[in-house]
């Protein structure tokens, strides 16, 4: 298929990391099939089902695919988090709107690039410590305010993570434009407390066990980093600029069917199913050099593309982390997550 020409802002960068394989898997006998070529490049093999001419097979069971960076095993959170989502702090320090999603099936690595762990932190932290040192340099003429909201939209309802006792939030379109009415805010002063507060906030996500992995996360955890700029200087307008930035940890893609799931896990499925095909379609919408196609973005989807409205398109940029095990043993789920990160970059 011809390939779009892609915007010269580049307004949506879609990456793919691939986590290293782990010990159940090797247990499993599972045999590594994805890698990177190159930077960009990755390669997915489909395993051989034993019935096959070997010889004829080599040739079309590869696909490659092209993404704006790839990682593999060997990938640091750090350089994860510096060849995507550093760039956009100046423009959120600016008050423009960004989101960075981490996309995938459960068990991934979707958590381990957003929040990571407290030895080697994921994206939500290397952010905020970018956000706290740029603002640094600009505290003589600058008043800044960074203000951190963490909840999660499980079954297309939403609850604080960082006080679930609150019960399901609304969330309302108003001349401000999207609020969640209820949503407790924190503010921050250093990355230090805030990873304390995210990882207490991650353990209370809805996380139910189904027949594909007994810890996989159904929801979707979103944190949004508000930053207020204001000018110190007298004489300037005291024109008040806010940067919202979202970090989304997306709820596993695996397709519900591929799970034996039954009654509350099956609307679960769907509910998930729906929210990021909503979330593709706008995407796929808005990276479009076809803007008469912006006319059919339809964010009233989901939650999600609701709570997002403000924050895709536009002056705004998305950058798009999908995640695979290079395992053997998921080869179904890579493929599809493979397929849905591609087609989030093409018309
Ligand atoms: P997901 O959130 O997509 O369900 P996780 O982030 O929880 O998946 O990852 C599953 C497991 O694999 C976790 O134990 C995590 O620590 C580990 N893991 C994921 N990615 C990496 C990586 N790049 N390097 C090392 N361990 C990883
Ligand atoms: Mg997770």
């Amino acid at each position: 298929s011809l390939k779009a020409p892609r915007g010269d802002d580049q307004s949506l960068i879609v990456a793919l990391r691939i986590r290293p394989m782990n010990e159940d898997e090797i247990l499993q006998g599972a045999t590594p099939i994805s890698h990177c070529v190159d930077d960009k490049m990755v390669v997915l093999m489909d395993p051989l089902d034993g019935n096959e001419d070997i010889l004829r097979a080599n040739r079309t069971r590869e696909r490659q695919f092209m993404f704006d960076a790839a990682f593999d095993g060997t990938a640091s959170q750090k350089e994860v988090y510096e060849k995507t989502s550093k760039a956009l702090i100046p423009s959120v320090i600016n008050g423009f709107n960004a989101t960075v999603f981490a996309y995938g099936a459960t068990g991934a690595g979707k958590t381990y690039t957003m929040l990571g762990t407290d030895d080697d932190p994921g994206i939500m932290a290397h952010a905020l410590n970018d956000l706290f040192l740029e603002m640094d340099k600009s505290k003589e003429s600058m008043k800044y305010s960074v203000r951190l909201s963490y909840l999660e939209i499980y079954n297309e309802m939403i609850r604080d993570l960082l006080h679930p006792e609150t019960g399901f939030l609304d969330l309302r379109e108003d001349a401000k434009g999207v609020q969640i009415a209820g949503l407790s805010e924190v503010n921050a002063q250093c990355t230090g407390e805030v990873m304390e507060i995210l990882i207490r906030g991650n353990r209370e996500r809805t996380q139910e066990p189904t027949a594909a992995n007994k810890a996989s996360s159904r929801s979707h955890a979103v944190l949004q980093i508000s930053v207020q700029q204001q000018s110190r200087l007298r004489d300037v307008t005291q024109q008040i600029r806010t940067g919202k930035f979202f970090l989304v940890d997306l709820a596993g893609s695996e397709r519900a069917a591929n799970t034996q799931n039954r009654g509350k896990r099956m609307v679960e499925g769907a509910h998930i199913n729906r929210s990021l095909l909503a979330l593709g379609n706008c995407i796929n919408a808005l990276s479009s050099m076809d803007k008469t196609k912006l006319r059919y973005v339809n964010y009233r989807d989901s939650k999600l593309t609701r709570l997002l409205k403000d924050s895709l398109g536009g002056n705004c940029k998305t950058i798009m982390i999908a995640h695979v095990s290079p395992a053997s043993l998921f080869f179904e789920e890579s493929r599809n997550t493979l397929v849905y990160a591609d087609r989030a970059k093409h018309i």
